[in-house]
C-alpha cells in the first residue's frame, strides 16, 4: 500500500532525524559539563626551528574524553562550542592550562619553550580577551613572549577597526601573534602590513603536495618571501616527509610542525623531548 509505505518512510526519516538532534543536544549538554567533569585535556605538538633543529615551541590542541563516545577531536566540538558561546570558558581553560604547562616545562627542563594557543573568532571578539590574557599570564607567571596566540585570516578581517584595537592591546602585553592556516582565507596585504603579527603558519594543504605539486611549491615560496619581506617568520604546518622538510629548508622556511617532527602528545612526552637529545629524524636530515 502506497499510503503505508509513505508513512513508514516518514517515520524512518523522522526517527533518523530525531537521533541526530538527540545526539547533538546530548553533545551540547555534555560539553557544558565537560569542563567541570575534567573531560577536556590538551596535547602538545612540537614546532621545530628548521636551521637549529631545536624545539622552539609547541601548539596546544584540545581533546574531549567523552564518557560515552570516547575521544572527540576538536573539529567535532569546537564549532558547537563556538555556536553556544561555550568556547569562551573552554578557551580560557585552554589558555590557563597551556600557560601553566609552559611555565612548568621552563622550570623542569630549563628550556624556554613557547606555547601556541588557538583562538577562535568568538574569543577574539570577546571584549575581555586582553584582560583574560593578562590575568592568566599574571597568575601563571609565564613570560608573555612565551605565549603565542594563533588567529585565522577570517578572524582578523572580520571587523577591521575592532581588530586593530584588540591586536594593539595584545601586542602591548608582549605576546607572540601568528596567523594560522595562512593562505586558506582572505587577507588584505594592507592589513598584514599594519597588524603586528610575528609569524605566518602556511596551511598544511599547501605542504601536503610537496615536493611534486609545483603550484603549491610556488605558493609556499611566495608566502615565505612575503613574510620575510614584512619581517615575519614562517611556520610550515603538516610536514610529513623528509623531502618536504628538505625543500622547506631550501626555501628558507623558519619553523616546521607536522607528524614527521612529532605528533600531538602528552606534556610528559614533551618534557622528555625537551630534556633529551634531538628527535632521531632531525639528526638524520641534518
Ligand atoms: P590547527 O590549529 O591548524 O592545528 C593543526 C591540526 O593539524 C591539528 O589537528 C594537528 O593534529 C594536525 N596535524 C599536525 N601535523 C599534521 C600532519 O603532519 N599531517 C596532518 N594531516 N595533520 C597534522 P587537531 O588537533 O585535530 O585540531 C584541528 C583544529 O581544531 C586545529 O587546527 C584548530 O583550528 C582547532 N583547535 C584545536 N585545539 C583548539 C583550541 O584549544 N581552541 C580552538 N579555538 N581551536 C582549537
Ligand atoms: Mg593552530
Ligand atoms: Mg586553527
Ligand atoms: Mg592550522
Amino acid at each position: 500500500h502506497a499510503k503505508n509505505c509513505g508513512k513508514n518512510n516518514a517515520k524512518l526519516y523522522s526517527s533518523a532525524l530525531t537521533t541526530q538532534i538527540m545526539s547533538y543536544v546530548k553533545l551540547e549538554v555534555g560539553l557544558r559539563r565537560a569542563l567541570q567533569n575534567n573531560e577536556l585535556y590538551l596535547q602538545y605538538q612540537p614546532q621545530i626551528d628548521v636551521r637549529s633543529a631545536q624545539v622552539v615551541g609547541v601548539e596546544a590542541l584540545v581533546r574531549w574524553r567523552h564518557p560515552e563516545y570516547g575521544i572527540i577531536a576538536p573539529n567535532d566540538f569546537i564549532p558547537l562550542a563556538e555556536e553556544t558561546g561555550l568556547i569562551v570558558p573552554i578557551g580560557e581553560w585552554v589558555l590557563r592550562t597551556a600557560c601553566l604547562q609552559a611555565r612548568a616545562w621552563h622550570q623542569q627542563c630549563r628550556r624556554a619553550v613557547r606555547v601556541a594557543v588557538n583562538l577562535s573568532a568568538r574569543q577574539f571578539k570577546d571584549e575581555n580577551l586582553a584582560q583574560t590574557v593578562l590575568s592568566v599570564l599574571n597568575d601563571t607567571q609565564l613570560d608573555p613572549r612565551l605565549l603565542e596566540l594563533e588567529l585565522t585570516e577570517g578572524t582578523l578581517m572580520d571587523d577591521a577597526l575592532a581588530t586593530l584595537a584588540t591586536l594593539e592591546a595584545l601586542r602591548a602585553i608582549g605576546i607572540y601573534l601568528s596567523i594560522d592556516d595562512f593562505g586558506t582565507g582572505y587577507s588584505s596585504m594592507n592589513y598584514l602590513k599594519r597588524f603586528d603579527v610575528r609569524a605566518l603558519k602556511i596551511d598544511k594543504s599547501f605542504i601536503s603536495g610537496l615536493p611534486q605539486d609545483s603550484e603549491n611549491a610556488a605558493i609556499t615560496r611566495a608566502i615565505i618571501a612575503m613574510a620575510h619581506g614584512l619581517k615575519m617568520a614562517v611556520v610550515a604546518e603538516g610536514v610529513e616527509t623528509e623531502q618536504q622538510l628538505t625543500l622547506l629548508e631550501q626555501y628558507g622556511c623558519d619553523m616546521a610542525q607536522g607528524y614527521l617532527l612529532g605528533r600531538p602528545q602528552s606534556q610528559d612526552a614533551i618534557a622528555q623531548m625537551l630534556a633529551g637529545p634531538l628527535p632521531a629524524i632531525l639528526t638524520v636530515v641534518r
